[in-house]
């Protein structure tokens, strides 16, 4: 349906526009420099004769495909991102197309002797024979998320060119600032104006994605006594024994790296400890909404009991929800997973549906009032050098769109 060539030239278009966020900025976008392909796209989208195309003052960009129908269907929306990861540079990207990929080691830099390999990276062996996009190993490749929105304005573009298909109103959603956890916070749903949409933010070919963690952070503080520890007897509290006391009360078993699939967690990830104080941050992590609401019991309770056991309060503890899981706002209308899966048997894409472990702007928009499943875009290896994607797979993904246009607009 749409030329290698063609989807090659676009996104390469897109990934070699530096626009990498910053969590230390307060503007929006979080970059200037994300202005630079914000402002392009919505040139773009108009190019391609969308219509309705906005770009506001924080550069969230919208667009409307009118509906080619005459009677009414839902209003759906795609939406992607256009910053990259701060956790790797996305300056001056050098994309490396390589044809046929025959299943062996990729050179991505000979001076630095940096190599893709499916020995460590085994999926790269799903796309034998197929066009893989890589980096030139000094950058990340910014597939995420620029294959997703590669893949809407191809799909955009070819409903426009082919208007035998038939569909309904379409709305196109791209948004600065995803990598630092802000994509949806200022994205206007009641402009944008659908019944629900999908972000095509998913890695491998068929990821279908409806649930997600619910997540919350915790600040504890333990307060501490010094004193000389020359007459320190039944005087002096050391705050760090007592911050090891929580931590060893916690399951240990229940961590990031003992647990996958449905499995929650407690992680610790900062510590910070004098004699006199002590902080910990951790986050807590469950697709459950109840095993969640415990784990956020349980730490409230190992505070209380601590500051019995101690007949002073030693610890203070302060909990933030996050995010919610989706699954509870998208459950309630599954026909919006079901169109995206029937789509992608129709293309004989096999559905991988799976709980995202993690959260998506579409979880917070979901909870905003747009539900909004998570489909793939078809890269790998996410944020760092090792980032690829099949040119094949972002193909497919712009037919799942076209596809989920279609059969929203089927005559019931
Ligand atoms: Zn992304």
């Amino acid at each position: 349906m749409l030329s290698k060539e063609y989807i090659i030239k676009r996104f390469i278009s897109y990934v070699t526009i530096d626009t990498e966020s910053d969590p230390t900025s307060n503007t929006t976008p979080s970059t200037k420099k994300q202005w630079d392909l914000a402002n392009k796209l919505a040139e773009e989208l108009k190019a391609i004769g969308m219509s309705d195309v906005t770009i506001d003052d924080n550069a969230y960009i919208m667009a409307t495909l009118p509906s080619n129908i005459d009677f009414d269907v839902p209003t759906i929306g795609f939406i992607s991102h256009f910053d990259t990861s701060p956790d790797f540079t996305g300056a001056n990207v050098k994309p490396q197309i390589h044809e046929n990929y025959l299943g062996g080691d990729i050179l991505l830099n000979k001076e630095e002797n940096i190599v893709l390999s499916p020995n460590y990276f085994e999926d790269l062996r799903l796309y034998i024979g197929q066009t893989l996009i890589t980096t030139d190993g000094t950058t990340l490749l910014g597939a995420d998320d620029k294959a997703g929105i590669c893949e809407i304005v191809s799909a955009m573009e070819y409903l426009i060119q082919h208007p035998e298909i038939k569909h309904g109103k379409i709305r196109v959603g791209f948004t600065p600032d995803e990598e630092i956890g802000r994509g949806a916070h200022k994205f206007d749903v009641k402009k944008f104006g659908a019944d629900w949409a999908y972000t095509m933010d998913g890695s491998q070919i068929g990821e279908l994605e409806y649930e997600n963690f619910n997540a919350a952070s915790a600040v504890v503080k333990v307060k501490g006594k010094i004193v000389h520890p020359g007459y320190a007897k039944d005087k002096l509290i050391n705050s760090m024994y007592i911050a090891t006391e929580f931590i060893n009360s916690l399951p240990m078993l229940e961590t990031p790296e003992h647990t996958d699939g449905y499995q929650g967690f407690f992680h610790l990830h900062d510590i910070e400890g004098h004699v006199e104080e002590t902080k910990l941050q951790y986050i807590i992590r469950d697709h459950d909404k109840e095993h969640f609401e415990a784990r956020k019991e349980m730490m409230q309770k190992l505070t209380n009991e601590l500051n019995s056991q101690y007949q002073r309060e030693v610890i203070t503890i302060e909990i933030k929800d996050q995010y919610y899981n989706m699954k509870e706002k998208v459950e309630p209308v599954m026909h919006i997973v079901d169109i995206a899966e029937e789509a992608m048997k129709q293309l004989n894409i096999k559905p991988l549906i799976k709980a995202i472990r993690g959260g998506t702007d579409g979880s917070q928009l979901s909870y905003m009032g747009l539900p909004c499943p998570n489909i793939f875009a078809g890269g790998h290896n996410f944020h760092g050098r090792y980032e690829y994607v099949p040119v094949e797979s972002m193909i497919k993904a712009t037919e799942v769109i076209c596809k989920i246009a279609e059969l929203t607009a089927l005559k019931k």
